[in-house]
C-alpha cells in the first residue's frame, strides 16, 4: 500500500508499505477519508511535544483523523464485520493502568497516538487498529466521520472550560477546532454567549451561525467589543485553541474573576507571556485539555442527529495519491490559500 512516511525533520514522502495483518483484537480498514491538521505540521517538523521530549519516535505514517471500512477481522473480534463504516480513537489505551482504571484513557502511561505517537496514522491506503478503540459511523458520511476526531477534541475543551448557561464564552482561534468548540459551546452546551476572535475574517464568518459575535483582533479592541456583547459581564471561560504568543494577554483583558481557562491549541516553539499575578489575584483556573477521552459515542450521535454540523469547518476535498498531493495540501493549509480550513484527503482516490 501507499502511506506517507516521516523518517525525520520535514523528511517524508510516499512509500510502497507492507499491509499489516489484524493480529488478535485488530481489524485492517481500507482508508476512505482523512483530515489534514495542524498537529501534522508539528510532526512532520518533529517540533511537536512529543518529538522533542523523546516519547514519540520515528518512523511513523501520520494521519489522526480518519475513516474507512473494515476489510478484516482478526481473531476474536466480536463487535465488528468486514463492510462496516468505522473511524478510530487517536488516543489507544492499555486498559490495565491506574490511569485507564481511573477512566482517563487519554493519559494512560502506556498509550499510543494514531498518526502521532508510536502508531501508524491514516495518511495510507490501509490502517491495522485495534476493535477496542473503533466506532461504528452508522449514517454518517466518510468525510464527515474523519472529522469526529477534531469535534472530539473540541468537545474536551469545552468540557475542561466547565461551560454551561450562565457562562459568557471566549473561543481563541477560529481554526478548525475553535470553530467546533464554539459550535459545541453554544448548541450542546447552551453558553450563554459565545465569542470567537482571531485573524481572519473569513475564518470568523464560517462562525456567524452559532457565535453571538467575532472579533479580528488586528483591528478591534477585544476588551471594548467584549464589554458590548456581554453587556459588561466579561467572559467566565476561555478556550484556547491557537498557539498565538499573547493569548494570556487577551485572556487578561476580557476574563471576569473566577474565570477558567481551557488550553487544546498546542504552542510547539512559540513562548506565550502570561502575567501570573493576573491569574493569582483573580482566582483563574487554567487546565490543559488533552485528547478526547469518553466523548466519541456522543459525538458521533451529536453528528447523526444533526446538532453538530462538521461541514461547516471542511472547505477543501483532495487526492492522496502522490507526495505532490500531500505537500500541495499541506502548502494550502499553512497558507490559509484559497481561504483554506479543513482539508479532507483521500488515499484510495475515491471521493465519498
Ligand atoms: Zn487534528
Ligand atoms: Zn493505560
Amino acid at each position: 500500500m501507499k502511506a506517507i512516511v516521516v523518517r525525520g525533520p520535514f523528511q517524508y514522502k510516499i512509500e510502497e508499505c507492507e499491509i499489516k495483518p489484524p493480529a488478535q483484537g485488530e481489524v485492517l480498514i481500507k482508508v476512505e477519508a482523512v483530515g489534514l491538521c495542524g498537529t501534522d505540521v508539528g510532526i512532520l517538523s518533529n517540533e511537536m511535544q512529543y518529538y522533542k521530549t523523546g516519547q514519540a519516535k520515528l518512523p511513523i505514517i501520520p494521519g489522526h483523523e480518519w475513516s474507512g471500512y473494515i476489510v478484516e477481522t482478526g481473531a476474536g473480534v466480536e463487535d465488528f464485520v468486514p463492510g462496516d463504516a468505522v473511524t478510530g480513537e487517536c488516543t489507544v489505551r492499555c486498559g490495565f493502568c491506574s490511569y485507564c482504571q481511573k477512566g482517563l484513557p487519554h493519559l494512560c502511561t502506556n498509550r499510543t497516538e494514531t498518526g502521532v505517537m508510536n502508531r501508524d496514522g491514516g495518511y495510507a491506503q490501509y490502517i491495522t487498529f485495534p476493535a477496542a478503540s473503533l466506532h461504528k459511523i452508522n449514517g454518517i458520511s466518510m468525510d464527515h466521520a474523519a472529522l469526529v476526531e477534531p469535534a472530539g477534541i473540541a468537545m474536551q475543551a469545552v468540557k475542561r472550560a466547565g461551560i454551561g448557561p450562565d457562562d459568557n464564552v471566549l473561543i481563541v482561534g477560529p481554526g478548525p477546532i475553535g470553530l467546533l468548540a464554539a459550535q459545541i459551546a453554544k448548541k450542546i452546551f447552551a453558553a450563554k454567549k459565545v465569542i470567537i476572535s482571531g485573524t481572519r475574517d473569513e475564518r470568523l464568518e464560517r462562525a456567524k451561525d452559532y457565535t453571538d459575535a467575532a472579533i479580528n483582533v488586528k483591528n478591534e479592541d477585544i476588551a471594548e467589543k467584549v464589554k458590548a456583547v456581554t453587556q459588561g459581564e466579561g467572559i467566565d471561560a476561555v478556550v484556547i485553541a491557537a498557539g498565538g504568543s499573547t493569548v494570556f494577554h487577551d485572556c487578561e483583558k476580557v476574563l471576569s474573576p473566577g474565570g477558567r481557562i481551557s488550553i487544546c491549541g498546542f504552542f510547539d516553539s512559540t513562548k506565550a507571556e502570561c502575567s501570573w499575578d493576573f491569574i493569582s489575584t483573580n482566582n483563574i483556573d487554567i487546565r490543559g485539555s488533552l485528547g478526547s477521552p469518553n466523548v466519541w459515542s456522543f459525538v458521533i450521535s451529536s453528528i447523526q442527529r444533526g446538532i453538530l454540523d462538521v461541514e461547516n469547518i471542511i472547505s477543501h476535498r483532495m487526492p492522496l495519491e502522490s507526495t505532490e498531493d500531500f505537500q500541495t495540501a499541506l502548502d494550502m493549509m499553512t497558507s490559509r490559500a484559497d481561504n483554506s480550513c479543513k482539508i479532507i484527503l483521500y488515499p484510495n482516490g475515491e471521493k465519498r
